[in-house]
């Protein structure tokens, strides 16, 4: 890795984005602050200075005291619901668009990839969008019953047989989803180039599948802000903001 001007750099990642028969993109919370999410499971963020979410955000906590969890809830809900995709998000749904086979997994549960309009999207720590009964495992869909939560803390209740609702999201203390890790590692074997974007790599067993890319023989790009432990071994690393670079590199990609 040597550096050189940013133009230069950006222009080879959109030729390894040209060239790709089928992209990964691994997102994490750095592609959300643009659209004003905080990330919960880092520390330094709002949420981690008012409280503990290792502890509040825990299986335990809401079996044990689920008004405590729903309550440091709510404003994160509130953010998440009204947040709307940034650049980043709308770039990786064009290139999709434009014909490109590319899968999202993404460690986010906002959904805004979705609403930018992706379509191929894994979310490895669930979803806010559904919510599951703790008794009868009935799943909702997270409208009829966020907008009562959001506004008056109403805890969400299940139609069938009144048990507290949990929403979709994997918790600390929870198994992340089999069906998603399984689509991840598929996405990951099949995939020519692997770009990270907004993770800093930290949380396994995700932060483990740039490796298992680059085993397969594919090319690695890197966009955070922060150095990430892949960095060496990536073909690019722009240290920057992913709202601002990605929408330039799909820019050039798409149109040449
Ligand atoms: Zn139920």
């Amino acid at each position: 890795m040597t550096l050189r001007p940013a133009t230069q750099t950006t222009l080879e990642a959109a030729g390894l984005f040209r060239k790709a028969r089928c992209v990964v993109v691994l997102t994490g919370a750095g592609i959300s602050t643009r659209s004003g999410i905080p990330d919960f499971r880092s520390e330094g963020s709002g949420l981690w200075s008012r409280d503990e979410p290792m502890e509040i955000a825990s299986l335990n906590t809401f079996r044990t005291a689920p008004e405590k969890f729903f309550n440091w809830f709510r404003p994160l809900a509130s953010q998440i619901f009204q947040a709307q995709p940034n650049p980043a998000h709308v770039a990786l749904a064009e290139f999709e668009r434009a014909g490109y086979q590319q899968t999202i997994v993404t460690q986010n549960i906002d959904g805004l990839h979705q609403k930018a309009g992706s379509r191929h999207v894994v979310e490895m720590h669930g979803t806010l969008h559904t919510l599951s009964c703790t008794q009868c495992y009935r799943q909702s869909p997270a409208e009829d019953f966020l907008q009562p939560f959001i506004q008056n803390g109403t805890i969400p209740l299940c139609t069938n047989c009144n048990a507290i609702l949990k929403p979709d999201v994997i918790l600390f203390g929870e198994q992340l989803p089999q069906s998603a890790w399984q689509a991840a590692q598929r996405a990951t074997r099949q995939c020519d180039l692997m770009l990270v974007a907004g993770s800093s790599l930290e949380v396994l067993p995700v932060a483990g599948l740039p490796l298992q890319a680059l085993d397969h023989g594919a090319h690695l790009i890197v966009i955070n802000n922060t150095d990430t432990y892949i960095n060496t071994r990536a073909d690019i690393v722009i240290t920057d903001n992913v709202a601002t670079i990605i929408p330039e590199i799909m820019r050039r990609a798409i149109h040449g």
